[in-house]
């Protein structure tokens, strides 16, 4: 069963200058029971308030909501059974650690004895166990942000909220947490949302991840299915580092290979390595626009000095090597090229330097997307919301 499903979700904000902000746009997703879930997405893209109307802190102004079965669309915060940590949760400064873990379960007037035990469960869990009569101003920002999740671990919610929890403390700190966070939620078996900005975050975190985009969650899978098969361009380009190289042009079926060329130009034409999908290769028969999508790791760079470039097969781009970034195990390659700028990532060690010429050929089919130029979708999958499993 689905722990949560969100139907057109829609929200829409009326701005300081009374202009309407859209912050919710038909949004549509389903949270599967126990699972690890990252919301991720750029700034403004309606992350916060798509937890705060899973919340109750924020009610929509069309859609549906359902939680374990049950519409609660209007429901107010305290009948969902919900906990939610934010980037800056506030705890109770005055109080020390074992009582701002309490605060919750006083408020609902639970027994001391239950209040001791449950608060100190979640101190084990939490590793907070020697921590528990420290005041929280004496706390560093990794452990406050552990008591943050642990008060709402206390209360024993259905799902967990976490909007950001991170973002405040140093990489070190974070990759620990990931890794707690996640131990946790497998030790709870509950369902927990991560929302990030931060593609790595929701990599490390996500058992799926979501991206959204201006109000609506363009795809739902695993970190693997997103990188592999973004169905819309936005998710090719989010996802990945460095970014995904692109190039419109037209793409056209010649004497049955896949010939790419750039919208316009007399300039080269490319020849693709041949890719499964009968779609693209029916429409390309005729010509089709299509904005090419190149993964940088797709492409291979060789050392080759080419007095012309008419000389080289169809297969091939003739590159000068611009800049080279090394990252250890691999470098990652900006080159100058007749299709534009091109970055590739490949391994080391490097037999290139800067300046150099040379020629830039794929590695095979994997990492070769075609998307739509006009929306963006991507042509082999045809990319659509209702895609979501
Ligand atoms: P994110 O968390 O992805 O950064 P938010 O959900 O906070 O995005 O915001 C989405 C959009 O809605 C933004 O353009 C933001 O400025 C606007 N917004 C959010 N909350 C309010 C509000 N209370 N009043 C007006 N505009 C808001
Ligand atoms: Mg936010």
């Amino acid at each position: 069963m689905e722990a949560l499903i969100l139907e057109n979700l829609c929200k829409t904000f009326r701005g300081s200058g009374g202009s309407e902000i859209q912050a919710l746009d038909g949004l549509n997703l389903r949270v599967r029971k126990g699972e690890r879930l990252a919301v991720l997405g750029p700034s403004g893209s309606g992350k916060t308030t798509l937890i705060r109307c899973i919340a109750g802190l924020e009610n929509p102004d069309q859609g549906r909501i359902h939680m374990e079965g049950s519409e609660i669309t209007l429901s107010p915060p305290d009948q969902r059974n919900v906990a939610i940590v934010f980037q800056n949760t506030a705890l109770y400064p005055h109080l020390n650690v074992f009582e701002n873990l309490a605060f919750g379960l006083r408020l609902r007037k639970k027994a001391k004895s239950e209040i001791r035990r449950m608060v100190e469960d979640a101190a084990v869990t939490m590793r907070l166990q020697g921590l528990l009569q420290r005041p929280i101003t004496e706390l560093s920002g990794g452990q406050q942000q552990r008591v943050a999740i642990g008060r709402t671990m206390v209360l024993k919610p259905d799902i967990f909220l976490l909007d950001e929890p991170f973002s405040n403390l140093d990489p070190d700190l974070r990759t620990h947490l990931h890794s707690e966070i996640i131990q946790i939620q497998q030790q709870l078996g509950k369902t927990m949302i991560l929302v990030t900005h931060d593609q790595n975050e929701a990599m490390a975190f996500g058992d799926r991840i979501t991206l959204m985009k201006v109000g609506k969650c363009l795809q739902i899978g695993t970190p693997r299915e997103l990188y592999q098969v973004p169905e819309h361009l936005f998710v090719g380009q989010f996802i990945g580092r460095p970014k995904m190289n692109l190039i419109e042009g037209i793409l056209q079926v010649c004497s049955s290979k896949l010939v790419f060329k750039i919208s316009g130009s007399e300039g080269r034409s490319l020849e693709l390595p041949s890719v499964p999908g009968l779609l693209i290769k029916d429409a390309a028969r005729k010509g089709v626009e299509v904005c090419l999508g190149i993964r940088p790791e797709a492409l291979q760079v060789l050392p080759c000095d080419v007095p012309s470039s008419d000389s080289l097969p169809a297969s091939m781009i003739p590159v000068s090597v611009e800049k080279i970034e090394f990252f250890g195990a691999e470098s990652c390659l900006y080159l100058n090229s007749p299709f534009g700028n091109l970055v590739a990532k490949c391994a080391e060690p490097l037999k290139l330097t800067t300046g150099q010429n040379a020629v830039v050929r794929f590695s095979g089919s994997s990492g070769i997307h075609f998307f739509n130029p006009t929306d963006g979708e991507n042509l082999l999958t045809g990319g659509s919301e209702e895609n979501q499993a």
